[in-house]
């Protein structure tokens, strides 16, 4: 069967080799600082097994027929990227904020239209190999992280460009049997517990750029691949124990010490083969895109986590009739609707490209993933205002459950008298975890801001793919330069675009 549980993937973690490095020491992952992020993809497998959730979590693989979990799923309508969309916010409730899981479902997406592209105009079998990755993928229902950013150095010099040529992932030799690969990415979610890396290019390469033009998917204890781990999580609870402090985190800083990688997982090689070059930039825009769409339905669940805390807290105070507390909620709540709606209006408006996979809409994507981004930390500010203070001082846990001072820690806990002031406290406690601990700051506040790149890359991407002089036919009319205004529609776009520009580069 090729839905897996939690279970098989821990014997898996148990079985890989030691390639993790944390606080000067080489761990396992089995390391007690991971658990917190193997929690969330817990979740991720329970549901599947779960008659309530099973039709959102779980999809029929366009390979095979067999039910697989959707984390491994090649979108093949709106419908699967309206799944993906409700079962990411589905989850994300469930576990506090990130799930964890969609950098791999959002890179093998990607690469399932690029390599088959890159198949058709250019004959190679990327696209034959890949979905014999992604068979064996599917069928063994793995977690993947996908490994998109660079160090990039002077962020203002292209790869070829920089005065170290290793600050962008590269080729180094490209031979029959594989490729080997020297440079870093950073910033990569979940990799201390993954099973697979897929790495991906991080921008658009000119034909300069062609030995940093490279996928390729591997295991991630594979031989000469460093892992460099930050671990976030929680205060360990003794008394009152609720599943938002089971949750934690792992990123990686992943070196490629000279790695070898087989040629029957190497999905884009341009410095063996130069034309592939230019599908560079739109594999990264594509992987960006997909993920970007994951926003918007994981995004909408962190807006509404923090307003459903900030709800019971303001009820809590006894201020929730308030009429700044209500104005204060009622933007967190229309901002969840509001970027949930983008991405649901964007998969609505799928092109479904050559190789059958769907990709959303690229204006209202990246609209919903910007709201998003440049709304998150006004969010953080609502919460913290309507908690008031005593969520960055709250006492530890033992003061409430000591002879010497639970009582009166209690009495003085105590607010609205119909709320017992154990609630009380775990309200407190748990908005601690939301709001001022090391995980809101990475994956809530940090993640919130970065994931799927920075509101300007948002900003940038729009503005390359609107027609400005269509929309300024409309001015043109009502100010009577043009006589006639043709009637306005915009169509859909996705990063197909990139392979156009990297064609109208190459012949400048
Ligand atoms: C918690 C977290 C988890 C993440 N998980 C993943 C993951 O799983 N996989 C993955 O691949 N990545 C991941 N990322 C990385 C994320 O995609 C990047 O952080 C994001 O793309 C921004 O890149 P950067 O961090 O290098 O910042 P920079 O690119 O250095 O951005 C900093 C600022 O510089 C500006 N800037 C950058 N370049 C230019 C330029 N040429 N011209 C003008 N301004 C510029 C940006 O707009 C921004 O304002 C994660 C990030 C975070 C914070």
């Amino acid at each position: 069967m090729a839905i897996k549980t939690f279970d098989d993937f821990i014997q898996r973690m148990n079985r890989m080799k030691d390639n993790l490095y944390m606080g000067g020491e080489k761990i396992s992952r089995t390391d007690e600082r991971l658990k917190g992020g193997q929690r969330i993809i817990k979740e991720t497998y329970d549901v599947a097994h779960r008659p309530e959730f099973e039709a959102l979590c779980t999809a029929t693989s366009h390979l095979t027929g067999e039910r697989i979990s959707r984390f491994c799923h090649v979108h093949q309508s709106t419908d699967d990227l309206l799944a993906k969309q409700q079962m990411t916010r589905a989850l994300c409730h469930r576990v506090g904020g990130c799930i964890q899981r969609c950098m791999g479902i959002d890179a093998i997406n990607a690469l399932s239209v690029i390599t088959y592209e890159m198949d058709q105009g250019l004959g190679t079998d990327c696209d034959q190999k890949f979905r014999t990755y992604l068979k064996y993928f599917q069928d063994n229902d793995l977690v993947a992280s996908c490994a998109q950013t660079d160090p990039k150095g002077d962020r203002l010099k292209r790869p070829h460009e920089q005065a170290d040529p290793d600050q962008y992932l590269r080729i180094i030799e490209s031979r029959p049997d594989g490729i080997v690969v020297r440079g870093a990415k950073i910033n990569i979610t979940n990799t201390p517990y993954a099973d697979e890396i897929v790495v991906v290019p991080t921008r658009f390469m000119t034909a300069r750029d062609g030995d940093y033009a490279v996928a390729f998917a591997i295991p991630a204890d594979w031989d000469d691949v460093k892992l460099l781990v930050r671990p976030a999580y929680h205060h360990k609870r003794k008394h009152l124990k609720a599943p938002i402090s089971e949750i934690g985190d792992g990123e990686a800083f992943i070196i490629f010490d000279d790695t070898f990688i087989p040629r029957d997982r190497v999905f884009m090689d341009g410095k063996g083969d130069p034309r592939q070059t230019a599908y560079a930039g739109f594999l990264a825009l594509l992987f960006a895109h997909y993920h970007r769409h994951s926003y918007t339905g994981c995004k909408p669940a962190v807006s509404e986590v923090l307003a459903s805390a900030a709800a019971l807290m303001a009820e809590y105070n006894g201020i929730e009739k308030e009429a700044h507390v209500k104005e204060k909620i009622s933007h967190l709540i229309g901002t969840a609707e509001l970027v949930f709606a983008a991405g649901q209006v964007s998969a609505y408006r799928a092109e479904v490209s050559p190789s059958g996979t769907a990709i959303p809409d690229e204006i209202l994507t990246n609209a919903g993933r910007r709201l998003a981004g440049e709304e998150i930390y006004n969010e953080y500010k609502t919460l913290a205002d309507l908690s008031g203070g005593l969520v960055a001082t709250l006492p530890f846990e033992d003061e409430f459950f000591s002879d010497e001072t639970g009582q009166l820690a209690n009495k003085y806990l105590q607010r609205n008298p119909n709320i017992s002031t154990e609630n009380v406290h775990r309200c407190f406690r748990g908005m601690e975890n939301l709001i001022l601990s090391d995980i809101a700051g990475v994956l809530g506040m940090l993640a919130g801001i970065h994931g799927g790149g920075s509101p300007q890359m948002e900003t940038i991407t729009m503005m390359a793919r609107y027609d400005m002089g269509k929309l300024k036919n409309i001015a043109k009319y009502l100010f009577g330069i043009e006589p006639q205004l043709p009637m306005y529609t915009r169509e859909t776009v996705t990063p197909r675009a990139m392979l156009d520009r990297f064609r109208k580069q190459s012949k400048e």
